[in-house]
């Protein structure tokens, strides 16, 4: 708090360098060395302010750990359960994808291994690069930096999008005469996996990203 205004021309700097502070409640721009009542909150909404989120980096790694612990569960239990006439049969993702396959349902297989499969991978690596290229400062140029940006934010919005494909596909999917699917444990996991990357996501301050 009450660092100087500094504004170089003509060099690289970031907001919080110039001593601005960016609202999170209402995205108003305050300058850190103005007077008013509470300087610890924004004058205009009274969120909280940082210059950035505190201890980002180590709760995201946090969330994306369990995560990674939460795949194993997801993927290892099976995700739903068809009784088909009374008999219960348990399907886990991957002999979800295989039954689909077998049955000569290519695209309905490719849509599960993508929603439940591929897009969560990516998320996880996507954040592991991008916490590891920060924790050891890697060399990384600007385009890439707001190609990182933008991939969190996406992850950010969009990330209930695979589980609502896996809703939408069950509704979709006909089992036919006497037969009814429910979620099994692995479900629960799967969800665990899916609203921890998204809360990773959330909780990373990307301009961590421009600040090494
Ligand atoms: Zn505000």
């Amino acid at each position: 708090m009450g660092k100087n205004i500094n504004v170089n021309k003509g060099k690289d700097i970031s907001a919080m360098d110039a001593g601005y502070y960016l609202c999170h409640g209402c995205h108003s721009v305050i300058a850190s060395n103005i007077s008013h009542e509470n300087k610890d909150a924004c004058m205009r909404c009274g969120t909280k302010l940082y210059f950035r989120k505190p201890n980002s980096l180590i709760k995201t790694w946090a969330l994306l750990v369990t995560a990674v612990i939460l795949v194993f569960p997801a993927n290892i239990f099976p995700i739903m359960r068809v009784n088909s006439l009374g008999v219960p049969d348990d399907s886990t993702i991957i002999s979800g994808i295989i039954y689909f396959f077998q049955e000569g349902n290519y695209s309905i297989g490719i849509i599960i291994f993508v929603a439940s499969i591929l897009v969560p991978f990516f998320k996880i690596t996507g954040i592991c690069l991008i916490l590891l290229s920060i924790y050891f400062k890697w060399n990384i140029s600007l385009k890439q930096k707001a190609l990182m940006f933008r991939f969190i934010k996406f992850v950010g919005r969009w990330s209930m999008l695979d589980i609502f494909v896996i809703s939408v596909l069950q509704a979709f999917i006909s089992f036919g005469y006497l037969t009814s699917v429910e979620p099994a444990s692995g479900a629960i996991y799967f969800t665990g996996v899916v609203v921890i990357t998204m809360f990773a996501a959330i909780t990373f301050d990307p301009r961590l990203i421009w600040d090494i």
